[in-house]
């Protein structure tokens, strides 16, 4: 069993405000939202981030884009668009040791990089 916030959080050991799940997603609200819309989309496996990828994984990376886009849709936001980040290790700035995909929206967001 992994000592991990995001596992801890599939296993129910963590609170969290969850808006979708399924046997293999979980999403779930920001604890520090850096838009009004800020939620959280992850793989139930325990996958440390988008380097330890495997083949078998990428069935499972295609609905977690076909989830979020279900979830902007739910959120009311597929009009005006959305952003998605993934941070993956320390010089893309990831911090919680289990892939995730910010889902941001709700406001026209600023500080582009690409
Ligand atoms: P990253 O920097 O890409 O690893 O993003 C980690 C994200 O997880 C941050 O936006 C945190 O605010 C968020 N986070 C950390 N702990 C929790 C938690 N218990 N519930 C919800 N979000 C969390
Ligand atoms: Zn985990």
């Amino acid at each position: 069993m992994e000592d991990c916030i995001f596992c801890k959080i599939i296993r129910r050991e963590v609170p969290s405000n969850i808006v979708y799940e399924d046997e293999e997603i979980i999403a779930f609200k920001d604890i520090q939202p850096a838009a009004p819309i800020h939620i959280l989309v992850i793989p139930k496996k325990h996958i440390p981030s988008l380097v330890q990828l495997e083949k078998e994984d990428e069935i499972l990376i295609g609905k977690i884009y076909t989830i979020i886009n279900k979830i902007a849709e739910e959120q009311g936001v597929l009009d005006k668009g959305y952003r998605v980040i993934v941070n993956c290790g320390q010089d893309g700035g990831q911090e919680v040791g289990h892939l995730h995909f910010h889902l941001l929206a709700g406001k026209r967001l600023g500080e582009k990089i690409v």
